[in-house]
């Protein structure tokens, strides 16, 4: 008895938010696959699914915009299997839309989110982590927290928001052995992403003035989601997976195809060369 109970504690420990579909449903099942403890959270947990019945899984409420449920999951997560080693801030949606449609609410509820949703559950764990002097953030960022895209400047914003803030902690928690790092998927229509990105766009008011645009824009995006990915999924939660086990102080990690060329063009070439490259893909002459 006394060796199976220390056997168990020999496991390392994730916590997920977001679990109920998509990269943190895919990454829950892929980390308990691969012998990890795993604490999957989820806002309503009736959307469990067969994730309750997985051996090493344990389901339980965290909404991020909620402190006492982010502190209620770490700390029974811990009572439960003695430690955690990686937390993945998954929990995140998209309210694109032309920005000046974006209701103030709308503009706030994405960033309590996206950005200060993954700041309070950091804010949570770090004192585990510090104590233990080991730990890893996982933020699953996009390609959009590199690249500004038209029609979701606002989701653009939170992304790049979540990508400087993991950028600056990364450097405060070195010397504590905790690690920060960031995932940037590309476009993954298999997930419910496309979905609540509708349906918070119906919710978007339109000005006219901006219709030839978004017709534009929305051709663009159509070739671009034909073009995404196919992998996607199981790429992002095996970089995620990666990402919490290779021991190496890598900041980000991109692993779909799709947006590889616009993360160069942003990353390895010159502002003047990036610039009319997007301004290529985005901008119409037609008005
Ligand atoms: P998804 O299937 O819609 O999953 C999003 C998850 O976030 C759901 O579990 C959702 O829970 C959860 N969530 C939303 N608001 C929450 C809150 N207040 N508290 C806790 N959980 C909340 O989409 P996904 O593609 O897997 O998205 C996961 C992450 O990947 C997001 O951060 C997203 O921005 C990022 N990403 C996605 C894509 C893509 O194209 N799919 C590309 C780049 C980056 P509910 O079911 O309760 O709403």
């Amino acid at each position: 008895m006394h060796q199976h109970k220390h056997k168990i504690n020999m496991k390392n420990t994730v916590l997920l938010t977001g679990t109920s579909s998509g990269f943190g449903a895919t990454a829950a099942r892929l980390f308990a696959e691969r012998g990890w403890h795993v604490i999957a959270t989820m806002r309503d947990t009736s959307k469990a699914g067969d994730l309750r019945s997985l051996p090493n899984v344990w389901v339980t409420t965290l909404d991020v915009q909620d402190l006492t449920t982010i502190d209620d999951a770490i700390a029974d997560g811990i009572e439960r299997f003695g430690h955690i080693d990686v937390v993945i801030n998954n929990a995140g949606y998209g309210q694109f839309g032309i920005f000046e449609g974006l209701s103030r609410e709308a503009i706030q509820a994405q960033f309590d989110v996206n950005v200060f949703g993954a700041m309070d559950v950091t804010r949570a764990i770090l004192p585990h982590f510090r104590a233990r002097r080991a730990g890893t953030i996982l933020n699953i960022s996009s390609g959009a927290g590199a690249i500004g895209f038209p029609m979701a400047s606002l989701y653009s914003a939170s992304k790049f928001a979540l990508e400087g803030f993991s950028e600056g902690l990364r450097y405060e928690l070195a010397s504590l052995g905790i690690r920060v790092k960031l995932i940037e998927p590309g476009g993954a229509p298999q997930t419910g992403f496309m979905a609540r990105v509708g349906g918070e766009s119906a919710g978007v008011a339109v000005i006219e003035d901006y219709l030839p645009f978004m017709q534009h824009i929305g051709q663009i995006y159509g070739g671009m989601s034909a073009a995404s990915d196919p992998d996607a999924v199981e790429k992002v939660v095996e970089a995620m997976y990666e990402a919490a086990t290779d021991g190496k102080d890598q900041l980000r990690y991109a692993p779909t195809d799709d947006i590889q060329p616009l993360l160069q063009a942003r990353r390895s070439t010159s502002e003047p060369t990036y610039q009319s490259l997007t301004h290529q893909l985005f901008v119409s002459t037609e008005a």
